[in-house]
């Protein structure tokens, strides 16, 4: 099934808010017409919890007050609000959409930050009633600054790490640059193999959309520094990018087959370093301190658009726990046994030090890891395991070029 939204319908231009206006959003209007060109109108199912919960428009201002909802003059108005959640909940599931873009702030739809019950403009970390009743659902939700963010366009390309097997990715961009990897500033130059004539950056673009292709990377297996090995993604940043597409190889930890291409939701970095322990990365990030939460490191507003890319391909996605581990031999029995305990899905040498730059510097990462064999078996080659990303690799570009297609873009 195409990629289906919940959207709160003031972003789509309806009259609904409690000052009788609306507030269209282009990103959301750009994203609801594609989803509907895509998967037709049901693909986007519009709400408005206070609507639905019975209040009238326009009506009085109303926020969040620990667990009431209270107007400005006074009035409890919970019990309304609560109902139009639930009436919201009921038709985003009918909907069949798992991913629900609303209204930053709001009473009702706003996530992560909402008004303090002040109504003196004062923000507070918090969700409205209908967010917090979707997130209990499963939804993942996210606010129309997210959409804006993550729209791609000339100055904001989508970036593109590629690992083993996906070379082909490279293949299909419309290349209008070429830089070469021993311009990027920090990467080492001595990484790149005299005969290897991949190592170059294309700029340009996938079936239209802007891209910045990495078809390759150096790994601290090789000796290099977590300073080095994040080269790029800096690189990617200072291009503009703020979408970043990571993919890589790994070890099935538990059950996965050989050929599945798998979503990272969140990983454990074991390699024994880390990007920001270097304050030469730190001042690039702009942070003031390195102590970044790593909540969120991987993007769940990307990750909707690998599922629904995956489901159009018709393609088993798996789902789970990356673990970075230095290499370069591969894990022993016991250590996989161990990062089963941990929580590991998958294992590999790459990817986590990139995933907690790109967090830093903001981007919103996507993982996309191909499984090329089972972790900790004796008959684990360099071999087997290329020639597997190269069978699998097919499938996760449809992957990637599915994520490339919904997320659009602000050119197109
Ligand atoms: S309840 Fe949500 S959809 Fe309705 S006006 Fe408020 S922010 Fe918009």
């Amino acid at each position: 099934m195409p990629l289906r939204i919940v959207i709160s319908d003031c972003l789509l231009g309806a009259a609904c808010r409690y000052d009788g206006g609306s507030k269209p959003h282009l990103g959301c209007l750009r994203l609801a017409r594609r989803l509907r060109a895509q998967g037709g109108e049901q693909a986007v199912a519009p709400i408005c919890p206070e609507m639905l919960g019975g209040l009238p428009c326009p009506r009085t201002p109303a926020e969040v007050r620990g667990d009431r909802v209270v107007r400005s003059d006074g009035v409890d108005v919970t019990r309304a609000y609560t109902d139009g959640a639930a009436r919201s909940v009921d038709i985003a599931k009918a909907s069949g959409a798992r991913l629900a873009i609303l209204k930053a702030r709001s009473p009702s739809c706003g996530s992560g930050a909402i008004y303090d019950g002040t109504f003196s403009g004062r923000v507070v970390p918090g969700d409205g009633v209908a967010a917090q009743m979707l997130k209990r659902e499963g939804f993942t939700v996210v606010d129309e600054e997210l959409v804006k963010y993550c729209e791609p366009s000339f100055e904001h390309p989508v970036a593109i790490v590629l690992g083993s097997g996906l070379g082909a990715v490279a293949d299909r961009v419309r290349a209008v640059r070429r830089i070469p990897y021993e311009d990027i500033e920090g990467f080492p130059a001595e990484a790149i193999p005299v005969e290897e004539h991949r190592f170059e950056v294309l700029v340009g673009t996938i079936d239209g959309m802007p891209v910045v292709v990495y078809p390759g990377r150096v790994h601290l297996y090789q000796g290099y520094s977590a300073l080095e090995v994040t080269s790029l993604i800096r690189h990617a940043y200072r291009l503009g990018c703020r979408d970043i597409i990571l993919t890589c190889a790994s070890g099935a930890v538990g059950d996965i087959e050989p050929g599945t291409t798998g979503i990272i939701r969140d990983q454990l970095n074991l390699t024994g370093v880390n990007p920001l322990a270097s304050a030469a990365c730190v001042a690039e990030a702009e942070i003031e301190v390195p102590f970044i939460s790593m909540a969120g490191g991987y993007s769940s507003y990307l990750a909707e658009f690998a599922r629904a890319a995956a489901q159009d391909a018709g393609a088993p996605l798996a789902e789970g726990v990356y673990a970075g581990l230095l290499g370069p031999t591969y894990e022993t029995a016991a250590e996989v046994r161990a990062l089963g305990v941990l929580g590991a899905d998958y294992v590999g040498m790459s990817t986590v030090c990139e995933a907690i730059m790109a967090h830093a510097l903001g981007m919103q990462v996507l993982g996309l890891t191909l499984v090329t064999n089972k972790a900790g078996l004796a008959s684990n080659t360099h071999a087997e395991v290329l020639e597997e990303a190269e069978r699998g690799g097919e499938v996760c570009q449809k992957i990637i070029l599915g994520v490339l297609r919904y997320l659009g873009g602000s050119h197109a």
